[in-house]
């Protein structure tokens, strides 16, 4: 038996109660079975993932209720060569190039300290001490952590956005691939935001939720063994459309929202799979109103602490 669920009834965005079905989110945690018995209980069960019709942002309909699911989820005991290839992959660096090229066309040549949330190998942290700017990380994995400090020789803080405090200290907060796996994303929002000092920017990077539910549904038509993975394990558990997002950042206070496609990951594949990607990226970012269609496959938003 697992430890059970515990129901989610308010949009974590806007507070709406009109929640109805979009997906299937399953669980499949027989790998923990040795390390976390209590989390590879839930192997084999699902949750409903449900759209709010107020607002379009899509969320669990209930959450685990085993104690610190989430921390228990990315207890990885990952090898050192593999946290060696995650720092040396290429696969994010237009990612990181459009995100501190947003950043650097929003503040002055002075202000240039960086907080990477989730910085997970340091490879973002290294890219931006490059160009300049004075970057420091937040990593809740201790060894992805260690090894992103040892490698940039930056200072990476160990915890989460809610361990952590800077009261005021940052130029830029950058929020990479991260705000779709934690939730309540509005809480992780409103405690970034304390971290800047006024007149600071936030960026973040996260998927677009229901570009990337008609992609898995596409997949699924053109490979017929291929099934709907986005969620499962609650791995992502915040679904964002770029209004959702937009009203989100606005709640928690800032201003001067925007919101564009976001770069996508290019990984290392052979065949026309980057020249495509570049190309609905390219679409994405060219025609007006193209990040409220599917050719956005990721949000990029950035947003000023007055
Ligand atoms: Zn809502």
């Amino acid at each position: 038996m697992n430890a059970g669920f515990t129901p989610v009834t308010r949009c974590w965005v806007c507070d709406g109660d009109r929640l109805t079905r979009v997906h299937d989110a399953a669980f499949d945690l027989h790998e923990y079975a040795t390390q976390d018995p209590p989390l590879a209980e839930y192997t084999g069960v699902s949750v409903p993932i449900v759209r709010c019709a107020a607002c379009g942002f899509a969320q669990p309909s209930a959450l685990p209720a085993l104690p610190r699911y989430f921390d228990r989820l990315y207890d990885q005991r990952w090898s050192d060569e593999w946290v060696r290839a995650e720092h040396d992959g290429t696969y994010k660096d237009d990612v990181f190039a459009a995100v501190l090229s947003g950043l650097h066309a929003r503040l002055p040549p002075g202000r240039r300290r960086l907080l990477d949330v989730g910085a997970h190998a340091g490879r973002f942290i290294a890219t931006a001490r490059r160009a300049g700017w004075d970057g420091e990380g937040l990593e809740l994995n201790p060894k992805t952590g260690a090894y992103a400090a040892a490698v940039t020789g930056a200072p990476v803080h160990h915890g989460n956005v809610h361990t952590f405090d800077a009261d005021a200290r940052y130029d830029a907060v950058t929020l990479t691939d991260v705000l779709e796996h934690i939730p309540e994303p509005r809480l992780v929002l409103g405690r970034v935001r304390r971290f800047l000092a006024p007149g600071g920017w936030i960026a973040v990077k996260v998927p677009n939720g229901p570009a990337q539910r008609l992609k898995e549904r596409i997949r699924a038509v053109v490979r017929p063994r291929y099934r709907p993975t986005l969620a499962d394990n609650l791995v992502h558990v915040n679904h964002f459309t770029p209004a959702s997002l937009e009203r989100a950042l606005t709640r928690e206070g800032f201003r001067d929202i925007a919101i564009v496609a976001g770069a996508p990951e290019m990984p290392n594949e052979k065949g026309y799979g980057r020249l495509l990607r570049r190309i609905v990226f390219a679409s994405a970012r060219t025609f007006p109103g193209a990040v409220h269609t599917p050719l956005a496959l990721n949000l990029q938003a950035y947003g000023r602490r007055d």
